[in-house]
């Protein structure tokens, strides 16, 4: 079967070329997907915007509705890295919106992905760090209070700890928060999850790999969990500009696989999205978070 891909040519805002936030690679990373014969035109989904009322199940409602607006205020975009005009405030509830969508068709086929999401930063009382809605939060809580399902695991890989998930659902028992970062980088106030494993600068694809294999069985073991939500940021990688960790290629390829195939052996529905990378050349950068969707297609 082929791969369950949800994307959106909105996921894209049009950013400059040269903005610290690389925008260009969602659409880039779709024609990688397209050239390599993985984005089946039966198997891709569109979004709709995120109802106002899912985006409440996650964030404080006044946040919701500035967004909405686009009326952020100052304080808020300086956080978030850029302001919210009318397309950044329509990417943001594509994108959430693919989740869920991305998360349903988990449910229904066993994995799915969406080509966007992984913004673990956003926090319920507003956005930070590139981040503006955090699409796995109020997937996880649209799922349960829709009651398609009844624990919640979510995988985050992101070289960032996923501090704005963890404030979001730390008061949710259904919901799990793992988050695997780099020790010494953003966020510097960090946000526990149910379970944190902070890296040193420079771990590379042996000790992350060993470190992630000794993790996984401990998941998976905890509870009978519904869906998993795994964040597959590939800014691990060595040549990424604000990783500090120093994956290969092959190592990352590896991560994919570890973690896809040790959910998806246990016949846990997996919901994959991309998180972060940064890299001055995008193609590049694309063809990094490809894998994801090259290794969940062998899972399909
Ligand atoms: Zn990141």
């Amino acid at each position: 079967m082929p791969l369950q891909i949800v994307h959106h040519p909105g996921y894209d805002a049009g950013f400059a070329v040269n903005h610290r936030f690389p925008m260009s690679k969602y659409p880039l990373l779709m024609e990688h997907l397209r050239i390599r014969g993985l984005a089946a035109p039966q198997a891709l989904s569109k979004p709709e915007p995120a109802p106002a009322a899912w985006l409440k199940l996650a964030h404080a409602a006044d946040y919701v509705d500035q967004v909405i607006a686009c009326a952020v205020p100052e304080r808020i975009e300086r956080e978030i890295g850029f302001p919210v005009g009318p397309r950044v405030s329509l990417r943001a509830q594509l994108a959430t919106a693919g989740t869920v969508l991305a998360a349903r068709l988990a449910l229904r086929h066993g994995i799915a992905c969406n080509a966007a999401g992984g913004s673990h930063h956003a926090r319920r009382a507003q956005g930070a760090g590139f981040c503006t809605f955090n699409d796995v939060a109020v997937a996880s809580l649209a799922l349960l209070a829709e009651g398609g399902v009844e624990n919640v695991l979510i995988v985050d890989l992101d070289v960032h700890q996923g501090d704005g998930t963890a404030d979001i659902l730390k008061d949710e028992p259904r919901a799990f928060t793992f988050s695997m970062h780099g020790e010494r980088n953003y966020p510097a106030r960090k946000i526990a999850s149910d379970l944190d494993v902070a890296l040193p600068d420079g771990t590379g694809d042996d000790a992350y790999l060993e470190r992630l294999a000794a993790i996984l069985p401990d998941l998976s073991g905890q509870r009978h969990w519904d869906i998993v939500f795994y964040n597959a940021g590939v800014d691990v990688h060595a040549e990424d500009r604000l990783g500090r960790l120093a994956l290969t290629d092959g190592g990352l390829r590896a991560r994919e696989d570890m973690v896809i195939g040790h959910f998806r052996n246990r016949g846990v529905p997996l919901c994959g999205v991309i998180g972060g990378g940064y890299s001055t050349d995008v193609p590049i950068l694309a063809a990094r978070h490809a894998m994801l969707f090259e290794v969940a297609a062998g899972y399909a």
